[in-house]
């Protein structure tokens, strides 16, 4: 086992598991060629932080083992000490789909956490938002820079006298027209879009700016019972951009007025739905920020609250992990489902999953999609896999959730959003200013170095686990005291007080016209 000790220059590496016979080496910057470790290893090449060497020598085709599983085989011979480098590494073919062990490793349930609170928003339907925001849809791309318009007038004009609403956020998309709307992937961005409006931090006051002549009818985004709330820019009676603004200003007005009478109540965690994320991963993120957020999503998990872990392509290498945890056999299945549906969405686009890596992953020591997933799923904890959420789905069930969508950060930050995320938890190594205006977004870094640099972005320093200064139980602990507390409008995470969102993006895995 790598030494954790105290901060200290002198070389260190991580081992996280008796089987590897690779290590990540700790030090900011890395080390040079000749370093010592304390266990009597000497590097013989310069070693990138977060990069790997090899711990003893491993024949070319033999197996190379992290995280306790075959990341791929040596690519050549190498030696004790060799920098163990993407070029190094023959990945490993995905794990076929057929033949999975489903539940035979249903993780106990562990015992109920009780006494946890947040202050949040409590809906009619039972739910409860994070935040206070009036969310207006559109049914097309045509209408976006209308309601930019119009809200920056509602920002101006009506949000000053409603202080009791925190911001006004339009729900704009590049769908609507132009699409093959009765295509069978079309289900995805409509039920999306549909999804996104009721999300809990927008208090159930839906409106609709369209167009009139788009595909995607605007009364399609409505919740049952409700007619009345669209604004349609080509309506007859309407003469004029002024006239046009002036409308929908009028309907926001009418909103702002009922939101503005919510007011915080203490609400037990279990309320909580808690979107889990990572971008711009490195080496570390399996080692610090992943654990830590594992620590916490187990503990959101015992407090009873929803959780969800997400982006396919990161779990895909590692499905044969999550199948045995899965709570039920038809839940197993629906993992299995949703890996074989974007199987197929990959190869139909002429794609596999080894596209996921980016150059960046592999600066941070990521040699490939095998060893990128074994430290995205340490996200999910070591709870039993209750649900599986087809993208989009609206999340009806407590435990952890995994909600199927693309690794790409903004599409899957939409699409959680949709399933009813009110917070969302975001880690990185390389790091990104990454935020979303419906939702606030913790940031945490897989190291220190970022997390000093980045000083004004980055949440949680979850770096303090590679340097000995806290441990993953600790550091999961703070973390989930943290989500609480942003939760409770208490802590504004950095993304919100600079007021940095990145937009929506829809995902359409169907034909466009
Ligand atoms: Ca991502």
């Amino acid at each position: 086992m790598g030494k954790m000790d105290a901060i200290t220059d002198s070389p260190r590496y991580i081992r996280l598991n008796a089987r590897d016979n690779v290590a990540i080496v700790v030090n900011d910057f890395g080390l040079p060629k000749g370093s010592r470790f304390p266990c009597g290893l000497e590097l013989r090449a310069f070693v990138p932080q977060g990069h790997k060497t090899a711990l003893t020598d491993i024949a070319e085709g033999e197996p190379i083992i992290r995280y306790g599983e075959v990341i791929g085989t040596a690519a050549m011979p190498l030696q004790a000490g060799d920098w163990v480098d993407e070029a190094r590494i023959v990945m490993p073919e995905a794990p076929p789909l057929d033949g999975l062990e489903i539940s035979t490793a249903v993780p106990a349930v562990q015992p109920p956490l009780e006494g946890f609170t947040f202050e949040g928003f409590r809906n009619a339907d039972g739910s409860v938002g994070t935040r206070n925001i009036l969310g207006i849809s559109t049914s097309v791309q045509c209408v976006a820079g209308t309601l930019d318009h119009a809200i920056k007038r509602i920002r101006a004009e009506l949000l000053p006298h409603y202080p009791n609403v925190d911001d006004v956020v339009g729900l704009t998309h590049t769908y609507g027209c132009g699409v093959a709307i009765n295509a069978p992937d079309a289900v995805v961005p409509i039920r999306t879009l549909q999804n996104l409006a009721l999300n809990p931090n927008f208090g159930g006051e839906v409106m609709v700016v369209g167009l009139g002549c788009e595909k995607l009818v605007p009364e399609r985004l409505l919740p049952e019972g409700l007619s009345d709330a669209v604004v349609r820019m080509q309506d007859q009676a309407l003469e004029g951009f002024g006239a046009i603004v002036d409308t929908i200003l009028t309907m926001a007005d009418a909103r702002l007025k009922v939101l503005d009478r919510r007011r915080r109540e203490t609400c037990p965690a279990a309320d909580l739905v808690i979107g889990l994320q990572c971008g711009g991963s490195d080496a570390f993120s399996g080692v610090t920020a992943n654990p830590a957020l594992g620590f916490a999503a187990d503990l959101l998990v015992r407090a009873g609250a929803t959780v969800m872990f997400s982006e396919v392509t990161e779990v895909r290498d590692a499905i044969q992990l999550l199948t045995r945890r899965a709570a039920t056999a038809e839940i197993g299945r629906a993992l299995v489902r949703e890996m074989e549906w974007y199987d197929a969405y990959l190869a139909r686009g002429g794609a596999d999953r080894s596209a996921n890596t980016t150059p960046g992953n592999k600066k941070g020591g990521l040699a490939n999609i095998v060893e990128k997933s074994l430290g995205s799923i340490v996200k999910s904890g070591s709870s039993p896999i209750a649900g599986v959420l087809a993208p989009g789905e609206k999340a009806r069930t407590k435990g952890l959730l995994f909600a199927a969508t693309p690794a790409s950060d903004f599409i899957c930050g939409t699409l959680q959003l949709a399933s009813g995320m009110t917070l969302q938890v975001f880690t990185t190594g390389r790091g990104t200013p990454y935020g979303l205006a419906a939702a606030p977004v913790i940031k945490v870094a897989t190291r220190s170095e970022l997390a000093r640099r980045w000083h004004d972005l980055i949440d949680f320093d979850a770096g303090r686990i590679a340097t000995g200064e806290m441990t993953i139980e600790e550091a999961g602990w703070e973390l989930f005291r943290l989500i609480l507390d942003v939760a409770s409008g208490r802590t504004k995470p950095w993304s919100d007080r600079w007021g940095i969102h990145n937009d929506l993006a829809l995902f359409n895995p169907a034909p466009v016209t």
